[in-house]
C-alpha cells in the first residue's frame, strides 16, 4: 500500500512529493509544496481560460496592472502562460487614481514589475482622462468612495485598453472577489448585475473582460506571491474603510473558515441563477449611451451619469 507522503511526520509535507509543505487545501485536506501549488495554480489558470475561452489566437490582451497582490499574480501567470507564444500579446495597462499615501507605492511595484518581466506597460491618470485625482473628487463624498471609483477606474482601464489596441482585458478578480460581488449583489437585491457581472458576452459592443483568477481564492494568490519570493506588504486604499465590500469580505471569509467551500458554491449558484435568467428572459436589451455610445440600457452609461452629477 502506498503510503500519504504528507503524513509522515508531525509536520505537514507535500501531498505529492513529501517536501515541506507551504499550503493546505482545506476543502480536501491536502498539502502543498511550493512547487506544487504554483504549478496547480497554473493549470487552474490555464483550464479557466480554456474551459470559458478567454483567449484565443490572435488576442492582444490588456492585463490590468494596479500592482497589488491580485494584478501582480494575474501578470505573472499570464506570462507564464503565453510568453513563448507568438498569437498572444499582453499589455499591462495601469489606472493611476491619485490616491495620496497609497497608489505611490503600488504604481511603482507595478512599474518594476512589468519591467522585470519586459512586458510593455500604458498608464492612465485620473487627472488625465477626468480633470480632477481621486483625492479631489472625493472631498465631501468619502462614503461613496468605492462606488465612485469604480466607475471611473472601469472607464479608465477601458481607455487604456483602447489606447493598447486589446481585444481582451483582463483584470485580477479571484475567487474571494467574485464570491463577495455575488453576496454584494444579492444584499442589495440587484439580479440584474449578478446576472451581468461576467463581462465576458460582449456582443462586439467592447472589449470583453475576462477573470483568469476567478476560481483561485486569495490565500491561493497569497501563497503562490510568497512562494515565488515577490510578497510585497503594500498600503491598503485610504478609503476602502467605506466600502460595503469590506464587511462583506470578513463575513464570508469567517463562513468559508467554518464550511470550506462556500466560496465555490456561491459561483455555482450564480452559474444557475445566470443561466436560468438567460433561457427565461433576456433582460434590458443592450443600448448605446446617447452621451459617449459606451453598451449600456438606459439613454446614459453610468460613467456619463456619474460625470454629470461631479461636474467631470
Ligand atoms: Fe477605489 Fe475603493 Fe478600491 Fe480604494 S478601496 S481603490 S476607493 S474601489
Ligand atoms: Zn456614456
Amino acid at each position: 500500500m502506498m503510503s500519504d507522503p504528507s503524513r509522515c511526520s508531525g509536520i505537514p509535507h507535500c501531498s505529492l512529493c513529501g517536501e515541506p509543505a507551504v499550503f493546505r487545501r482545506r476543502q480536501t485536506g491536502t498539502h502543498l509544496c511550493g512547487t506544487h501549488l504554483a504549478s496547480d495554480i497554473e493549470a487552474q489558470v490555464a483550464e479557466t481560460i480554456a474551459s470559458h475561452r478567454q483567449v484565443v489566437p490572435g488576442d492582444r490582451i490588456a492585463v490590468a496592472l494596479s500592482g497589488g497582490k491580485d494584478s501582480t499574480a494575474l501578470l505573472i501567470l499570464l506570462h507564464r502562460l503565453f510568453y513563448s507564444r507568438d498569437d498572444v500579446h499582453l499589455v499591462a495597462v495601469t489606472v493611476d487614481e491619485g490616491i495620496s499615501g497609497y497608489r505611490e507605492a503600488t504604481i511603482r511595484s507595478a512599474g518594476d514589475l512589468a519591467r522585470k518581466l519586459g512586458v510593455e506597460q500604458i498608464t492612465v491618470s485620473f487627472p488625465e482622462l477626468f480633470g480632477r485625482t481621486l483625492d479631489t473628487i472625493l472631498t465631501g463624498r468619502g462614503a461613496q468612495a468605492c462606488s465612485i471609483c469604480g466607475i471611473l477606474r472601469k472607464k479608465a482601464l477601458v481607455i487604456a485598453a483602447e489606447r493598447a489596441g486589446a481585444t481582451k482585458l483582463a483584470t485580477g478578480h479571484n475567487l474571494d472577489d467574485e464570491a463577495q460581488s455575488v453576496l454584494m449583489n444579492v444584499l442589495r437585491g440587484d439580479l440584474v448585475r449578478l446576472v451581468r457581472d461576467s463581462g465576458a458576452d460582449s456582443g462586439g459592443k467592447f472589449i470583453p473582460r475576462i477573470k483568469p483568477l476567478m476560481y483561485i481564492s486569495e490565500k491561493e494568490i497569497a501563497a503562490f506571491l510568497m512562494v515565488q519570493g515577490i510578497w510585497e506588504d503594500l498600503p491598503e486604499c485610504p478609503y476602502a474603510v467605506h466600502a460595503l465590500r469590506r464587511e462583506v469580505r470578513s463575513m464570508l471569509a469567517a463562513t468559508e473558515y467554518r464550511h470550506p467551500g462556500t466560496m465555490r458554491r456561491l459561483m455555482e449558484n450564480k452559474k444557475k441563477v445566470e443561466s436560468a435568467f438567460h433561457t427565461r428572459a433576456a433582460g434590458p436589451a443592450i443600448g448605446s449611451c446617447r452621451e459617449c455610445g459606451d453598451p449600456c440600457s438606459g439613454e446614459l452609461c453610468q460613467y456619463c451619469r456619474l460625470r454629470h452629477a461631479l461636474g467631470l
